[in-house]
């Protein structure tokens, strides 16, 4: 009789009634081989992970909304910022960067802050992270630090003599060694933390005029941390805590904001900018580049599937639309690169395709072919440019205005020459200026925890190169380090003064 209940099927649509037994010789007999739902089941099953990412593994996304609050076009033809009021629909993925896909969400790490806005002049992706800026500066080096944060090649632990190895081999990661170890390394929850486009982007107005951008989310929530041992606990109570908080809140329509803000340099202030303003591991100072307001971005939509668009969306630095642009930011440049080709391999070349990925509004041109292409591969029309029979243009109203470089040599970038040097002015900035007196308690106190776990013949080695750096960034601090691990600071005091 027919029904309107759902049949159950096999993948290819053949309706079949045995689920959970096998079709066998008898009851103590072996299977058929004919049984073929349970071989589709089950090689199926075996398919069933896709490689997870090497940073950024362990994930949360939502759904959510952008809406423009302050009229900025005089800096951005983007059409996203066309109108106060305008509204675009956004995905955002948080994570942390050096677990696994199973690690705990409370572990000590950056937090990964992208978002997705569908625009319509496509997709832009705003890959940044919860501070605003990073351990390196040169993209040349981000396999081999990622290296020092995953597991050692032997124990397959992780390894604090590793890490501190590298950090303290390049002193440039110091800044954010110390946002790190400051209790913003274990927010409370993805919520209650800001958001940075971290990188030098830029803005292009309709009168083709550049401008140096940084952008900014600060929580409507407000910041809000773990101490070292809260998150320790949390990280065996519930490890999924940061997901089961996201979930819970957006489904019971608390949806929680970030305002978004940029910060906005001319060609002429980056000229004159005391630090190299493509610098990856430095800030641009408040009070000489104040926030300005664009827009409230809010999230209000579990994905109705984990998997289909948490683990499968697809970010990308290269993704800008007309109006925002990139920057000579060696770090940025090098993502432009890095972040289509992992997820060409981890979803194959057209994974702009995938839903989460796929801009809603109009896609054309001649890539064709390729595995799992779903979207009915350009029918019959042309796939070759140019052609006498399709009507797509290249609209050079979108065309934007050549990139001014100071230099015309070209030679390998040294991180360490005069100039570029100054890795220590910035982080003393936040310890001595920003930091409250129990901030820098709990910073210390994270510190020397962090730094007791280097071991191994070069542990004297790697403890007092660090310690170096310490003391570079503010005396109280390397200090309070030196005392902490119980180092006679003399011996420390004499190496910086050979120097
Ligand atoms: P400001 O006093 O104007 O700004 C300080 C910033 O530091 C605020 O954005 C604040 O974020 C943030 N902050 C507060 N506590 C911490 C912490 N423990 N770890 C990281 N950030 C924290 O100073 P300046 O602009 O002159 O910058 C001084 C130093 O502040 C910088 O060297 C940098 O280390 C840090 N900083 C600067 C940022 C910038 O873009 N200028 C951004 C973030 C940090 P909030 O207001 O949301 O609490």
């Amino acid at each position: 009789m027919e029904s309107n209940k759902k049949k159950l099927t096999t993948a290819s649509g053949s309706p079949y009634v045995e689920h959970e037994n096998t079709m066998s010789v008898g009851a103590r007999g072996p299977l058929l081989l004919q049984d073929y739902i349970y071989h589709e089941k089950m090689a199926h099953f075996n398919r069933e992970r896709i490689p997870e990412r090497v940073v950024h593994a362990k994930g949360s996304g939502a759904y959510g909304k952008f809406t423009v609050t302050n009229d900025i076009t005089k800096y951005s033809r983007a059409k996203l910022f066309k109108e106060i009021g305008k509204e675009t629909k956004v995905f955002l993925r948080f994570s942390t960067v050096g677990g696994e896909k199973g690690s705990a969400d409370t572990e000590r790490d950056p937090r990964g802050f992208a978002v997705k806005f569908y625009t319509e002049d496509g997709n832009w992706d705003l890959v940044g992270n919860n501070t605003p800026i990073f351990f390196i500066k040169d993209p040349k080096k981000f396999d081999d630090f990622i290296h020092t944060q995953k597991r050692d090649p032997k124990t397959n632990c992780k390894s604090p003599t590793m890490m501190w190895d590298y950090w303290s081999l390049n002193p440039e990661s110091i800044h954010q060694v110390l946002i790190l170890m400051s209790d913003r390394g274990t927010p409370y929850s993805y919520r209650n933390m800001n958001g940075y486009g971290s990188h030098t982007f830029s803005f292009i107005n309709k009168n083709n005029e550049t401008f140096w951008i940084k952008f900014h989310f600060k929580t409507a929530q407000g910041i809000k941390n773990f101490t070292n041992s809260e998150a320790e606990e949390m990280r065996g109570k519930d490890p999924d805590w940061a997901q089961h908080d996201l979930v819970q809140v957006i489904e019971k329509g608390d949806f929680p904001k970030w305002s978004l803000k940029v910060q906005i340099m001319t060609q002429e202030e980056s000229k004159t900018f005391k630090w190299n303003p493509f610098d990856l591991t430095k800030i641009w100072p408040h009070k000489d580049f104040p926030l300005i307001d664009v827009g409230v971005l809010e999230l209000n939509k579990i994905p109705d599937n984990y998997f289909a668009d948490v683990e499968q969306a697809a970010f990308a630095p290269a993704h800008v639309v007309d109006g925002i642009s990139y920057s000579p930011d060696k770090m940025l440049q090098g993502r432009l690169l890095s972040y289509p080709d992992a997820h060409r391999y981890r979803l194959g070349a057209n994974y702009e395709q995938i839903p989460v990925n796929k801009c809603p509004y109009a896609v054309n041109n001649y890539q064709r072919d390729g595995y799992m292409r779903v979207d009915g591969n350009g029918d019959s029309n042309p796939n070759y440019r140019p052609n006498s029979f399709d009507d797509i243009v290249a609209d050079e109203s979108y065309k934007q205005p050549p990139m001014q470089l100071d230099s015309s040599v070209a030679d390998w970038y040294d991180r360490n020459a005069p100039g570029e040097n100054d890795h220590f002015t910035q982080p003393g900035m936040l310890f001595r200026n920003v930091m409250n007196n129990s901030e820098k308690k709990n910073t210390i106190h994270n510190i020397v925890g962090a730094m007791k776990g280097i071991d191994g013949p070069k542990k004297e080695i790697i403890v007092n190169r660090q310690l170096c750096h310490w003391f570079r960034v503010d005396v109280e601090l390397g200090k309070a380090v030196a005392a902490g691990l119980g180092v006679n600071v003399e011996n420390i005091l004499k190496e910086l003064g050979k120097h």
